[in-house]
Formats: C-alpha cells, structure tokens, sequence
C-alpha cells in the first residue's frame, strides 16, 4: 500500500484551523505531543458518554463493557510491540511514570552501595532524575556516555562506562532534542553481557521507530499515549515477565492487592500488582484506538514519509544563511534542533506563533544538552507524517522575513 498522507492528514481536524486571524496552524511541535485522529476523539466520547463504569469490580454491563475495552486496549498493545504476553504491558499516565516505577521498584531489587546505573548524556530529564534520586536513596553512582558533536552516542565510552558494578542502563530509542535515533539494539546487548538491566525510554522512539521487544530483547520500554495521537495521562511500560515478578510494588492501593488484614498483605499478580487504584481507563480504551490507527497505517510507511519531509526541511533550512543546526548524526526522526545568528530563540518561537507557526524553544527538558552545546535555548521543530511540503515552504519563507527583521 503506498502512503497517502492527505488521507492520513485528514483524520486531524485540529490542523485545518486559523490559529490567528487569517494565520493557519503549522503545527511542528510533535515531539512535545502529537494531534489526536477522529476515530481517538470518538472513542473517548462513546465511554464518557455511554459505556462508563469502573472497570475489574463492577457486575453491572457499563463495568463489564468498560473492562473488557480497557482489556482489549493492552492487548492491541502487546501486539503493537510483540510483548511475549499480557502481563507484561502495565498502564501508566506517561514515560515519566513508568521510568519512575522502574526506578524505585528495580532499584529496591537490585541497587545497593557503591553500584554503578548509566545513563547517556543525551537523556530528557525525565530519564535523568529518577535514576539520580536513586543513586542518593542508595549511595549509587551515576555514570553518564557522552555524545558527539554530530549528535552520536559514544559507544566506546559506553564500554569503558560497563564493568561488574553497572546494575542499569537507561537510554533513549531517540532524543527529543537532537531527534538521533540511538543503536539500542548495540545498547541492550552490550548491556546485557556485562549482566545489567536495560531500560529503554521511548518516548520519542514510539510513533516512529519499529518497537519489537522481543527482537530488541530490552527489559523495560518506556512510553507516553500523547506522543503517539493518543489522550494525554496514558502511558506503557513494557517489562520481562520474569523481572516484573521479582520487582516489588512501586504505588500502592486498591486493585494491587490480593488479600488485605492489618497484620499482611498479599498482591495481586501481573499487570496489576502494578496498577493500584481506578486506571485512567477511558483515556487508555482510547490508546488503543490510537496505536490501532497507527498499526494500519504501519510505522515504516508513515517514518518513509518523515524522512522524505525531513530531508526536504533541512534541503530549504541549509540554505538560510546564519543558520546553527544541532545533531546531524545519520539516523534520525524528523526534529531539527538550531540556531539563529542574532536571534533570540523565545523571540523566534514569539514571532513564528504570531504567523502561526507552533515550534518549541528553550531548553527542551535536556539541560545537558544546552550545556554540552554551550547555549541557553535551541528552537525545535518536529515533524508528523501528517505534514506537509507545503507547511515546509511557508517556514523558510517565514524564517527568512523574521530574519530581514533583525538586520
Ligand atoms: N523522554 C523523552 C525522550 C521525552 O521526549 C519525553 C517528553 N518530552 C519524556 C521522556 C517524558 O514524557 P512524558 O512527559 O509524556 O511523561
């Protein structure tokens, strides 16, 4: 099937509006969330409207409905990332929360005094800090590989980093700022053989890399609905049966639990043991639809596509005299990180929303990363197979008035 990306364009009504008089929405901000198909809309209406019950305890038809949907939603998500089964795919409300639970719950398993966990120096914040609070709980050591100019994580560095003491390692698939996808597969197997746990933070590698757990043999992979056309507050993470089983519980509550007396209590097996209370169940039911919608179309063809808009973005953004583009490593999804001479990136990103330009500036939730290029903020735009050439053409056009301005 070739790729129609109008078809595909046309199940997001949002893009087809003025964002300011007489300015339409371009919409480059993808990476921070992505915009949500119809069939993801309609979804969330039909449970809020008619099929609301709480899910796993109620015997009327609306609970039983309601959990049989959000039953189907983790199984069209253990097929989406060939999970070996179901209880391996646990919901959460973002990447954030599953690095957490992995953190506090791997690291109450495996973390003792004086143990090394590595991350990589392209991480978010969100794969930084938890693994860094960990490393204080535990007199742990954080250990960091460092990347390239071009954008590369250095895997050399990366086994010299590896020795008897590294526990865990946890790399992105691909950076939000730099958009490098990363050699995870290299990652997870270097890391296994030195007998570590590997974490694998998805968030950007989800709606655009292939995702077969199995093949990739990770451990945990990490991921938010809303960077993949779902509802915001939903997330997955994937984790080995085997480990997950060992692992004790990260929050606790109802539904978690198997049996309760003041004296004890006893949890519930897999996935549940790690989802405590009412799950964000109407939002998931409508996850699923979402990872369905993208499996239709299937991510090679909708990534073919990215990269031909990527490639035609940087053939138009390389010929803007002044221009400072951070991370050109050769494997990348569609973001492009850079600089101005002369311009100030909030002013940039004020002035493109003013024309309806939606990009996204500062410094991106990846401080390291500011500070290994040595500047205070980058404007970032990322790209959606729901882009066009067009939208392209109208930010160089845009790019080079604002530049005039500042003359
Ligand atoms: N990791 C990466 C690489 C990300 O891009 C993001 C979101 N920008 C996160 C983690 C955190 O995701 P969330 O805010 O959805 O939990």
């Amino acid at each position: 099937m070739s790729f129609d990306f109008q078809e595909f364009r046309s199940h997001f009504p949002i893009l087809y509006q003025d964002i300011h008089p007489k300015k339409k929405l371009v919409y480059f901000d993808n990476a921070a969330t992505t915009q949500k198909p119809i069939s993801v809309a309609q979804k969330l209406d039909h449970y809020m409207m008619k099929v609301n019950g709480n899910i796993h305890r109620g015997t009327h038809k609306m609970a039983a409905d309601a959990t049989k949907a959000y039953e189907d939603a983790r199984d069209i998500v253990v097929n989406f990332m060939n999970a070996s089964s179901r209880e391996e795919v646990i919901f959460t409300k973002g990447t954030t929360e599953s690095i957490n639970l992995v953190a506090f719950s791997l690291g109450e398993l495996c973390i003792n005094q004086g143990d090394e966990i590595i991350v990589s120096e392209l991480e978010h914040h969100a794969n930084i800090v938890p693994w860094q609070m960990l490393c204080q709980r535990k007199g742990a050591v954080l250990r960091v590989i460092p990347f390239s100019d071009k954008g590369e994580l250095d895997l050399d560095a990366f086994a010299s980093l590896l020795n008897e003491k590294t526990k865990i390692v946890a790399v992105n698939h691909a950076s939000n700022a730099l958009g490098t996808i990363n050699p995870i597969s290299e990652i997870i197997r270097m890391g296994h053989e030195n007998g570590a746990y590997v974490l694998i933070d998805g968030a950007q590698g989800i709606a655009h890399c292939e995702v077969d757990v199995q093949k990739l043999d990770c451990d945990f992979y990490a991921f938010s609905g809303h960077k993949i056309y779902g509802p915001t507050g939903t997330g997955v993470l994937y984790g080995k049966k085997e480990i997950l089983d060992k692992m004790p519980p990260f929050m606790t509550g109802g539904e978690m639990i198997d049996t309760v007396t003041f004296g004890e209590t006893t949890f519930n097996v897999l996935p549940y043991k790690f989802e405590p209370g009412t799950p964000n169940y109407i939002d998931v039911i409508a996850l699923g639809e979402a990872v369905s919608f993208v499996a239709k179309y299937g991510k090679p063809a909708l990534f073919e596509w990215e990269h031909e808009l990527y490639c035609y973005a940087m053939s138009k953004l390389r010929q803007i005299e002044g221009m400072r583009f951070f991370g050109e490593a050769d494997n990348k999804v569609g973001i492009i990180s850079f600089a101005i001479d002369g311009i100030h990136h909030f002013d940039l990103g004020t002035l493109l929303d003013q024309l309806g330009f939606a990009v996204r500036t500062g410094r991106l939730c990846v401080d390291p990363i500011m500070d290994h290029y040595k500047v205070q903020g980058m404007t970032r735009v990322s790209l959606s197979p729901y882009n066009t050439k067009e939208e392209i053409d109208q930010f160089y056009n845009a790019l080079l008035r604002l530049q005039q301005m500042f003359l």
